[in-house]
């Protein structure tokens, strides 16, 4: 069955696509072994990047960005689900923490932090979650204290992706703490401040070469020209007016993989024989996969919509939502059927279903979980 080229491609995107495939199949998937051994990748596949523009793509070239839209940002993420590679936090340097710059960022900070993103001489990231609390982000206990024309940052974030590598961070800390979510504000704190600290590299089941960590806050004296924006409180605003790109970042990557998980077990089920025919040949395999291939089918067609939607600003909270949690448990589904019509050897780490499995359950975890992704959609019936 031939896949339909996305609405939201034109000629330009087609080129666009050619060299981000040529580069994660390069410069990422051959060196997937030893970012998974190191728990990072190369600090300089982001120069590398970055030097082919494949960087801040959707940030205007003024702030020496690519100057093009959210389907640029989109071409590279489906093309690195496709290689399976869950290590490099492109996705969120680009489509997320240079977006918080551009919408909420004055134009100091912009011009400051965006090119330096750009060409991948920063690392971006943004630290929200803390040991404490994760959906409730209302309840960060980070505190951004003011004093005198410097913010003093204390506290201590977790499951932080980029975390090891970050230049910069945008930490989501309380400037008034009695003021509940009207107190959260957004700050940015560069890696190379005294008392900012790294933890661990996180152990984790999938995305092993990424470099998911704790970070330390200990009197991190920041100018009070590090608060993002101009306004304190507004964090909680920006987070919920951001974080729907994210989601729509997680599910283009779900749909992806979910994709790419049928296109393996087509293959591996028609060459592998069992009991004289090929795995393909029982009427298991054939139900399994038409399953898979309706729910990759009905995913594209809803996700391409919600791209298209957002290119045209008209994607709503509650869809996105919809797409987020949808999308992930049905990958998590398809991606399950697919590692056990594999056998034995869909639990190998050498065959990627495996990997792709283990990668994927966590995102029904994280950009918000699904839970709370069905909490925001009830709120909207
Ligand atoms: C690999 C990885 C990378 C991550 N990257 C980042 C990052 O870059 N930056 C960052 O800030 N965070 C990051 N996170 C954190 C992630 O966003 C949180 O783990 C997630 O938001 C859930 O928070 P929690 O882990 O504290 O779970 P909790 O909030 O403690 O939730 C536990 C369970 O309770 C459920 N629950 C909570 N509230 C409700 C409710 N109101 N109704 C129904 N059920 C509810 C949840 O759905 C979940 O099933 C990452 C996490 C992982 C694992």
């Amino acid at each position: 069955m031939a896949a339909n080229r996305s609405s939201w491609m034109d000629d330009d995107l087609d080129a666009l696509r050619d060299l981000a495939r040529t580069f994660c199949e390069k410069e990422v998937a051959p060196h997937s072994a030893r970012f998974i051994e190191q728990h990072h990748v190369d600090r300089d596949l982001w120069t590398r990047a970055g030097d082919l523009g494949l960087l801040c793509m959707s940030i205007p070239e003024q702030y020496g960005g690519g100057g093009g839209t959210f389907a640029h940002e989109a071409v590279l993420i489906e093309e690195q689900a496709r290689i399976g590679d869950s290590a490099w936090g492109a996705p969120l340097h680009s489509g997320i923490v240079a977006h918080y710059l551009l919408e909420y960022g004055t134009d100091e900070q912009k011009e400051r932090f965006l090119p330096r993103l750009a060409t991948g001489e920063m690392v971006g990231a943004i630290a929200m979650t803390e040991p404490g609390t994760g959906s409730d982000l209302q309840s960060v206990t980070t505190k951004a204290s003011r004093v005198g024309d410097e913010y003093v940052v204390n506290g201590s974030k977790t499951f932080i992706t980029n975390g090891a590598q970050a230049d910069l961070i945008i930490v989501v800390a309380k400037t008034d703490p009695s003021a509940g979510a009207n107190g959260i504000s957004l700050v940015l704190v560069e890696g190379d401040r005294p008392g900012f600290r790294r933890g661990r590299v996180l152990d984790k089941v999938g995305q092993r070469g990424q470099d998911t960590s704790e970070l330390y806050f200990e009197d991190v004296h920041i100018p009070v020209e590090n608060l993002l924006g101009t306004t304190e409180g507004q964090g909680f605003i920006q987070l919920m007016q951001q974080l729907p790109q994210e989601r729509l970042i997680l599910a283009l990557g779900a749909v992806t993989v979910l994709e790419t998980a049928l296109e393996f077990t087509v293959e591996y089920t028609k060459d592998r024989h069992a009991f004289g025919k090929p795995v393909f040949a029982f009427q298991n395999t054939k139900f399994k996969l038409a399953e898979v291939a309706t729910d990759a089918h009905i995913s594209r067609v809803f996700i391409d919509d919600c791209v298209a939607r957002h290119l045209r600003g008209e994607l709503d909270i509650p869809t996105v939502a919809m797409a987020k949690w949808w999308t992930t448990e049905r990958a998590m589904v398809a991606l399950d059927d697919c590692l056990q019509l594999h056998g034995g050897y869909g639990y190998m780490t050498e065959y990627p279903i495996g990997r792709m499995w283990a990668d994927a359950r966590v995102q029904k975890i994280y950009g918000g979980t699904n839970e709370i992704m069905k909490e925001i959609i009830a709120r909207s019936l």
